[in-house]
């Protein structure tokens, strides 16, 4: 069988285009060549995310950086946000990282309300926060300027926000939003392989980190500043990424952000339009819809049609195209569909044929 083409959030399909950036030929992660490379990706990075501040790169998917926001930043006792699969695991990794930790949980479906974060931060007893934007496994975005907003209310608690899934297809205007870290990996919205992770910090996370014991070496914030200054990452990166997400960049600003945002926007739309017209209501609490994904009720919450996942997936798979059977208690209750990456109104469209075809099969 050929390849089956991926719609799940997660890896998501990579481009012909993107292959070949991957595919270079190596260079030394010191020499001239890395840096001129390392400089040029900067200010691409700096306009995709609205800051001014550096923007690191770290050779690790997605979670090595969540752990290291917890080991750099948390001092005393950290509120984690809990409202699904990734979320909730944030609160288990920074109890392993020795540290003490609270849940804020919310039922999955549910968003982070901004009123919650301030009624628990209002206790004095968190120097730090963690926040997913965009819950992959429940298909909710969570209203993050509101969140946000409390940074100015309680300017030493650290706000530390996984933008997975979200990162490249929504606007995120980091030094506006006035938090102090944001990260993503590159095969969510990015459209690149696994296995790299783009991050912005504060200047007050960098300073909080300079207070912390036990940063360790490879995720040490520190380390990426000091390197950043030269151009550089602590160690050998994943050149091949760096290569890919310098391309990707340039199609990025190519396209416009405006312009990549609405696409998202849209594409998503026919998912949502496509689930309404088969009868299905969606997982999520109305108006916190995810903008990449979308996360379709299968008899997680009442109301809705009610099919055999596993069987319909198989049906759009001999079609050519993986859709997501749900992730972990809500597997089979919801089933996901992903509109991240370079996906337009034409790709989705087929999709949304096959999807219409699998249905009338099962
Ligand atoms: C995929 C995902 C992660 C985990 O990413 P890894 O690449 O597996 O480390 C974390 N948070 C969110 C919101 C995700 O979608």
């Amino acid at each position: 069988m050929g390849h089956v083409k991926l719609h799940i959030p997660g890896p998501v399909e990579v481009s012909e285009r993107t292959f070949r950036a991957f595919c270079r030929p190596m260079i030394g992660h010191r020499g001239q060549g890395f840096k001129d490379l390392y400089a040029r990706l900067q200010p691409k990075l700096q306009q995709l995310l609205y800051t001014k501040r550096p923007v690191f790169l770290s050779t690790s998917s997605a979670w090595g950086v969540m752990e290291a926001a917890i080991r750099n930043l948390v001092r005393r006792r950290v509120l984690n946000c809990m409202c699904g699969a990734f979320s909730d695991k944030w609160h288990d990794v920074s109890k392993r990282c020795g540290k003490e930790a609270e849940p804020l949980q919310v039922p999955w479906g549910s968003p982070i309300r901004a009123e919650a974060v301030d009624k628990k931060l209002a206790t004095g007893q968190f120097d730090a926060v963690t926040i997913i934007h965009n819950e992959t496994s429940t298909g909710v975005m969570s209203p993050l300027e509101e969140i946000a907003a409390l940074k100015r209310k309680y300017p030493d608690v650290m706000f530390i926000v996984d933008t997975v899934s979200s990162m490249s297809a929504v606007k995120l205007p980091f030094d506006e939003l006035g938090i102090d870290v944001m990260l993503a990996g590159t095969q969510k919205a990015f459209a690149l392989p696994p296995g790299m992770t783009v991050f912005v910090c504060s200047e007050a996370a960098m300073q909080r980190a300079a207070t912390i014991p036990d940063r360790g070496y490879y995720f040490d914030f520190l380390e990426f500043q000091k390197n950043a200054e030269q151009n550089m990452t602590p160690s050998t990166p994943s050149i091949p990424h760096v290569y890919a997400l310098d391309d990707k960049l340039d199609e990025i600003l190519a396209e416009g952000l405006e312009a990549r945002f609405e696409r998202h926007r849209r594409t998503n739309q026919m998912v949502r339009d496509w689930a309404a017209r088969h009868g299905f209501t969606l997982f999520p609490e109305p108006g916190f819809e995810s903008r990449t994904l979308t996360c379709i009720n299968n008899g997680a919450k009442p109301g809705g049609r009610v099919i055999d996942v596993p069987r319909f997936q198989q049906l759009v798979k001999e079609r050519g195209f993986l859709i997501d059977g749900g992730y972990g208690k809500i597997k089979g209750t919801t089933f996901r569909v992903s509109n991240m990456g370079n996906e337009t109104e034409e790709t989705m469209a087929e999709l949304l044929a096959a999807m219409d075809d699998a249905l009338k099969a099962l």
